[in-house]
């Protein structure tokens, strides 16, 4: 069984639209994928569709945005109930706030970096939830620079002086809501240190005993180290380990398939969500 738990589609800063990411899953030889957009279930019907189309199974999931104190930090919620207020009132919030945020920084980029909302908002045409990837391809497309990652790497990292944050749910509320919507809780990329400052062991420790069931620890962005730290912590605080690709079709160097989840650890996460697994 291959099973891959952690993608994106146009529903926010994939470039595959949500029927394409269970297509090109089906072709990397998947019997398992989750979509998981950042704030967002817009994606969730027609990826539901297209796996009974294609035959395999498709697990429903959001990718949440919150932070630590001032540090940025992702929590995967599987198979909750979509409607439920806890959860969509956070999201919804960050949704929000991340547009007013990207207004912000295409303000910042000015004459420097000269591009419109307009053009941001074609970048975004079926994004439920803006991010920095859709001014990155705002700034490709206006020939300001070569691809998203030079973007980010040379104008929209944390340090520049074009970025700006937004709000997102503390953690520990953010593993609450997901609970109380019936979704399981999983810690995305916990020790990816590349891209930024990452949360330290203790907030881990509370976000178990706030309701957290496991870890993302196959991932791209680990190293040995990280692997082997987040394995320790999983060990001790009853957690389980999730591996996934965090694929964003061309937005990334990520491939669909490349890090898998268990059996045995899907088997858990099914009995604990509100929804079932989408099976064909
Ligand atoms: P935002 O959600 O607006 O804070 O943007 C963060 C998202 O941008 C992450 O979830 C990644 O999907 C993407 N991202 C971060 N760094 C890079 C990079 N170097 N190249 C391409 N995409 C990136
Ligand atoms: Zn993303
Ligand atoms: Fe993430
Ligand atoms: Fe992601």
């Amino acid at each position: 069984m291959r099973i891959d738990l952690h993608t994106h589609s146009t529903a926010s800063d994939g470039t595959d639209s949500p029927a394409g990411v269970i297509e090109a899953a089906a072709q990397a030889g998947l019997d398992v994928v989750a979509l998981t957009d950042h704030d967002t279930t817009a994606g969730w019907q027609e990826a539901a569709a297209a796996a009974r189309r294609v035959g395999i199974a498709f697990v429903p999931g959001t990718e949440v945005s919150c932070r630590s104190g001032g540090v940025s930090a992702h929590v995967l919620s599987y198979l909750q109930d979509p409607a439920h207020p806890a959860l969509l009132a956070l999201t919804e919030r960050t949704r929000s706030a991340r547009i007013t945020r990207a207004q912000r920084i295409v303000e910042l980029l000015g004459s420097d970096y000269p591009i419109s909302w307009d053009d941001v908002l074609e970048q975004s045409e079926d994004a439920a939830t803006v991010g920095r990837p859709h001014i990155a391809d705002a700034l490709v497309a206006r020939g300001h620079v070569a691809d998203r990652s030079a973007a980010f790497d040379e104008l929209l990292r944390p340090g520049s002086r074009y970025y700006v944050p937004h709000y997102a749910p503390d953690v520990l509320e953010a593993v609450r809501a997901i609970r109380a919507a019936g979704g399981v809780p999983v810690f995305a990329h916990p020790g990816a240190d590349g891209r930024g400052r990452i949360v330290a062991d203790a907030v881990i420790v509370a976000m178990a005993d706030a309701g957290l069931a496991g870890l993302e620890i196959e991932h791209r962005d680990h190293d040995d180290a990280a692997r082997a730290r987040l394995r320790g912590l999983a060990h001790d605080l009853g957690l389980f380990a999730t591996g996934s690709s965090d694929y964003h079709g061309r937005g990334k160097e990520n491939l669909i398939g490349e890090n898998l989840t268990s059996p045995e650890v899907l088997a858990q996460i099914e009995a604990d969500g509100r929804l079932p697994v989408v099976r064909p």
